[in-house]
């Protein structure tokens, strides 16, 4: 199954990449573009964002690459 690795902004402020797809629902509260789920970098649950292809800058493709989420719950 192929995934789809998704840049999302934490309520921490930092970046990070995770599954954006149906079948993750069940360990993620969808709410449109947010969510409720796990934050890898600070280690508890936060608020995400998907961040739009638009205001992806290379800073932040880095940043986030360097702290992919598992993808699994
Ligand atoms: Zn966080």
């Amino acid at each position: 199954m192929a995934r789809d690795w998704t840049v999302v902004r934490c309520s921490g402020g930092d970046y990070y990449e995770t599954v954006w797809e149906r079948w993750v629902s069940f360990k993620a509260v969808r709410l449109g573009r947010r969510r409720f789920q796990r934050c890898p970098i600070h280690g508890r649950w936060e608020m995400v964002q998907r961040v739009p292809e638009v205001d992806l800058t290379p800073q932040i493709r880095q940043s986030a690459a360097g702290h992919r989420d598992s993808g699994r719950p």
